[in-house]
């Protein structure tokens, strides 16, 4: 009896030891492995293939710069708004997401330097009887964008808060291509929709929408991380410098960006 005693205890002990050392490589695994978080409907920085793979500027961007750096990378596809909470409580590590640098952002998360520059710009769909040579022509339509990105934000500053809008002609829209889809064939017929120019242009080339302006807020793109995490910041801005400065960075550009 007292021998099975002896024998169970040490049987436990063991197990301890290796349950110990499991997860210990457990940690060492997660420890290498990066998950970004994008929002992938905004081509040609986020956007998925025909297979579903999430690709694009930003998406091969971050991928370089980590795997070049050791890390395994992770790519999930969050709603635009719901990046930053993420990021917050650690569900992922990394934005890549076409994200404009501002200040009200500074203060929930830490930014890279930045890596692209846009402006916004005005999406009508082509054919439509639709009349905007100016900001406030868009007070005729109603007027849309993603929930919680600059463009949103322009419209609420610029056209709803100044009375120039009526609140109930401002379209809020969870993703970008929903508020494309809109513009193009309803059920909401958005007249308008405000989105960084250099995806608008993508939308363009379809055919089926077109640029009517171009609303200067020279915005810069970085890629954010959670607050304080100096390291991962200061090895993503490493990467970037290191990346820009050989001819991977013409080939995403050439990639992405001239087909
Ligand atoms: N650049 C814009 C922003 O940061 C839009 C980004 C997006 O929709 N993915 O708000």
């Amino acid at each position: 009896m007292k021998n099975e005693k002896k024998i169970f205890s040490i049987i436990l002990v063991l197990a301890m030891v290796i349950g110990t050392v499991a997860l210990s490589g457990c940690t060492q695994e997660t420890e290498n492995k990066i998950i970004v978080g994008t929002s992938a409907d905004f081509k040609p920085f986020e956007y998925k293939a025909q297979n579903g793979t999430i690709i694009g500027f930003d998406i091969d961007l971050i991928k370089k710069i980590l795997t070049d750096q050791g890390y395994t990378v992770e790519v999930q596809d969050i709603g635009f708004d719901s990046l930053i909470p993420a990021l917050q409580t650690g569900k992922i590590n990394v934005i890549a997401a076409a994200m404009t640098i501002t200040d009200v952002r500074k203060q929930q998360v830490d930014f890279s330097n930045p890596y692209y520059n846009a402006n916004q710009a005005v999406l009508v769909k082509v054919g439509a009887d639709v009349n905007i040579t100016n900001i406030n022509d868009l007070a005729n339509y109603s007027v849309g964008a993603q929930t919680g990105t600059t463009g949103w934000g322009w419209i609420n500053d610029t056209l709803v808060a100044t009375g120039k809008l009526d609140k109930s002609k401002f379209n809020s829209y969870e993703l970008y291509t929903d508020a494309v889809s809109d513009l193009i064939n309803g059920p909401t017929r958005v007249g308008a929709i405000v989105i960084d120019s250099p995806v608008a242009k993508a939308f363009a080339k379809s055919g089926n929408v077109k640029i009517v302006l171009n609303i200067t807020t020279n915005e810069s793109y970085g890629f954010a991380v959670e607050k304080g995490n100096a390291e991962l910041v200061n090895k993503i801005n490493t990467g970037l410098t290191a990346v820009m400065a050989t001819t991977y960075w013409e080939d995403l550009v050439e990639k992405y960006f001239t087909t």
